[in-house]
């Protein structure tokens, strides 16, 4: 089955991906590219180095909509929110890929899964969700005596930090340990923070240059430590897991699903 897809924000980085990969492959039909009313390039073809997707990037989201199966949403948490409220009154699938999402951003998403299926991932590379899992692994295995930290790094442009993914990761780790994240988690470090406690999880944030996304579970345990790293070298493997996640949600009842559903890794 061809799934009709309409990329939001054809002119941002994760956007022009989104693009870029599905004109390369024959199961996504690309239907629509809807922007900002301000964004650089509204009006003008989108797609591929000579705008290969014979699309137009439009301001008219719910023309967009109405034109496709589902939707994929790397934007911002504002625009997310309110793509998700007119999807809702359409039923719309969607893919989710923002991050740095605020309770209501995230009430909106839960509206829409109440009447549409959607998949909402902080990371749809392949290899950051096996992380998951082998962090909640080496989390349970090695327990709270072993100091769990995560650290990231991103390109000097992102706005939101710790990363959504960090962050996924780090409950993972709580999951694996049995603790409840959001007593034990620590974002950042300054000034005179104590000794550290025991079962404390700590997320660190590095902004820099151009790199696309690095993340690594410590665990440090007396006279030895674990490492469990990540690096991605391309956009490319987050629009694939997105277009992947088009072609699996359509037609799913409504829900809000994860990226390991979608990859089978439940
Ligand atoms: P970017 O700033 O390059 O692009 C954002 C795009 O959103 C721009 O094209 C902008 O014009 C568009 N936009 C803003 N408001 C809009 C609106 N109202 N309607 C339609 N489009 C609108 O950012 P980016 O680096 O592409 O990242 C976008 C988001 O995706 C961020 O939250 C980032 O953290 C996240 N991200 C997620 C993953 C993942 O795997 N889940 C991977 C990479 C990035």
């Amino acid at each position: 089955m061809t799934v009709r897809v309409c990329v939001l924000g054809p002119s941002g980085r994760m956007g022009r991906a989104v693009l870029d990969t599905a004109a390369s492959r024959a199961d996504w039909k690309l239907v629509a590219a809807v922007d900002r009313p301000d964004a650089p390039g509204l009006g003008a073809p989108v797609g591929g180095p000579a705008g290969g997707s014979g699309l137009v990037a439009s301001a008219d989201l719910a023309a967009g909509l109405d034109a496709c199966d589902v939707y994929v949403d790397f934007t911002s948490p504002v625009a997310t929110r309110a793509a998700a409220e007119v999807a809702a009154t359409r039923k719309r699938a969607a893919v989710i890929g923002t991050t740095g999402l605020a309770p209501a951003d995230e009430a909106a998403l839960d509206a829409l899964a109440r009447v549409a299926p959607i998949v909402v991932a902080a990371n749809f590379s392949l290899g950051v969700n096996l992380l998951r899992g082998l962090a909640r692994t080496a989390a349970r295995v090695l327990g709270p005596d072993w100091d769990a930290e995560v650290v990231e790094t991103h390109h000097r442009a992102k706005r939101d930090a710790p990363s959504g993914t960090a962050l996924t990761i780090a409950r993972e780790i709580a999951a694996g340990h049995g603790s409840d994240y959001d007593r034990v988690k620590r974002h950042a470090r300054d000034g005179d923070v104590g000794a550290r406690p025991r079962g404390e999880i700590g997320v660190s944030a590095v902004r820099g240059g151009d790199v696309i996304g690095e993340h690594t579970a410590y665990f440090f345990g007396p006279a030895e430590r674990i490492e469990i790293g990540h690096r991605a070298s391309s956009r490319h493997i987050f629009a694939a897991g997105a277009l992947r996640a088009a072609a699996w949600v359509v037609g799913k009842p409504p829900g809000r699903y994860d990226m390991l559903a979608v990859l089978g890794l439940e």
